[in-house]
């Protein structure tokens, strides 16, 4: 096989002149550019004769020549041997370009440094795309917190007329419960019933809207938030089993609430007359804990089990199964603010498993 040095120089100069995607150029000790390719041309706009030995400043801002940025680099592949930088650069055109640039210093035999080749790549388009990107992401965000002062404002100001047409209604009930007919009554209580449902709602809303608002991350042993969790559930049936669990970092109130909504909900969604059995347990995956909590309850089919975690998504009548259908969305918002995910496993008839992530600390 022949070796590099078979080819000659004029090999690798013609072989770098070639080169379209990149400016490949070398300086002298002072900068000034010894060769031009084909992508310097192509990426710059200047053509050989008109740049070279001209020094490498030209391709800077003002700005960047005023703060001797073109110089330090210099000096800094001088030191270390290599320096990298990103930022505008001048077409000869003046129009900018997001220029990813690597000066390299070149020795000698005697290891002195005789130059630099310098290696520069267009990435305005990737800076371009980033930049949309935060811009669309700003966007989102302010949307998002507009929304949630929204749902905040609309839900707090609905609290105080609603309670004065359930306290109203509460005493038309008492009041005339009997005198009026049979039916007279039954309506006065499917206000009351509607008007405490609303109220609930209008609650879970404001939870809701509330998640992640002054809320400190401390150190939770989740065995002990789970022992409380389970004691707060008293008079129930069902079976709970909690495995050992991590110590996290996190939020505490919304961990008790997303353990408290998978668990009641476990609990809830199961056949009459069979008894709740809910397993709780974590195992280290990675850089997170994923959390299982299984129930054996009425399952959920397949098609529903994305839509499940939407603000008010109900697969029940109320009839059938009491709520309001923020349980899950709660749940999710809660997950997300520890950067973890949320799912679910389920096959109807047999059982539910709700897995979420935390990042591990
Ligand atoms: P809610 O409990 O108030 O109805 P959620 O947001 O907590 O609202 O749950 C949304 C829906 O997801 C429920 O109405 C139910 O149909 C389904 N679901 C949630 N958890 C379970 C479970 N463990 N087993 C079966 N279905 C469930």
């Amino acid at each position: 096989m022949k070796k590099m040095s078979d080819f000659g120089t004029d090999y690798l100069e013609n072989a770098i002149n070639e080169i379209e995607d990149y400016v490949i150029i070398l300086l002298d000790l002072d900068g000034n550019i010894l060769n031009w390719n084909k992508g310097a041309e192509k990426i710059k706009g200047y053509k050989a004769e008109e740049i070279i030995g001209t020094n490498f400043t030209i391709f800077y801002s003002m700005a960047d020549r005023h703060s001797h940025k073109p110089l330090q680099l210099l000096e800094v592949a001088r030191k270390n041997g290599r320096a990298y930088d990103e930022g505008w650069r001048l077409r000869k055109d003046g129009e900018s370009f997001w220029a990813g640039v690597t000066i390299t210093s070149i020795h000698n035999k005697e290891n002195e440094i005789i130059g630099y080749s310098k290696v520069t790549r267009d990435l305005t388009s990737r800076k371009r795309e980033e930049a949309a990107l935060k811009r669309l992401n700003e966007v989102l965000q302010s949307q998002n917190k507009e929304m949630e002062q929204f749902v905040y404002i609309a839900s707090h100001d609905l609290k105080e007329p609603l309670r004065t047409i359930s306290s109203l209604t509460g005493l038309l009930g008492k009041k005339y419960s009997g005198h009026v007919d049979a039916e007279g009554d039954q309506l006065i209580k499917y206000i009351v019933e509607a008007s405490l449902r609303m109220q609930n709602l209008i609650k879970d809303l404001l939870d809701f809207s509330a998640i992640g608002i002054n809320t400190q991350i401390s150190t939770i042993d989740c065995n002990l938030l789970l022992e409380g969790v389970k004691r707060d559930m008293h008079a129930t049936n069902a079976t709970i089993t909690v495995h050992q669990l991590p110590v996290i970092k996190g939020y505490e109130i919304e961990l008790r609430l997303l353990f408290q909504n998978l668990i009641s909900n476990g609990i809830k969604f199961q056949k009459k007359g069979k008894s709740p059995i809910i397993d709780i347990s974590a195992e280290r995956e990675g850089n997170y804990w994923k959390f299982a909590i299984k129930d054996n309850g009425i399952g959920i089919e397949p098609e529903y089990q994305d839509k499940i975690f939407m603000l008010f998504k109900r697969l029940h009548s109320r009839d059938e199964y009491e709520g309001t259908g923020i349980g899950l969305a709660h749940c999710k918002k809660i997950v997300e603010i520890h950067k973890g995910n949320i799912w679910v496993e389920s096959k109807p008839g047999i059982g539910t498993t709700f897995y979420f992530t935390i990042a591990y600390n």
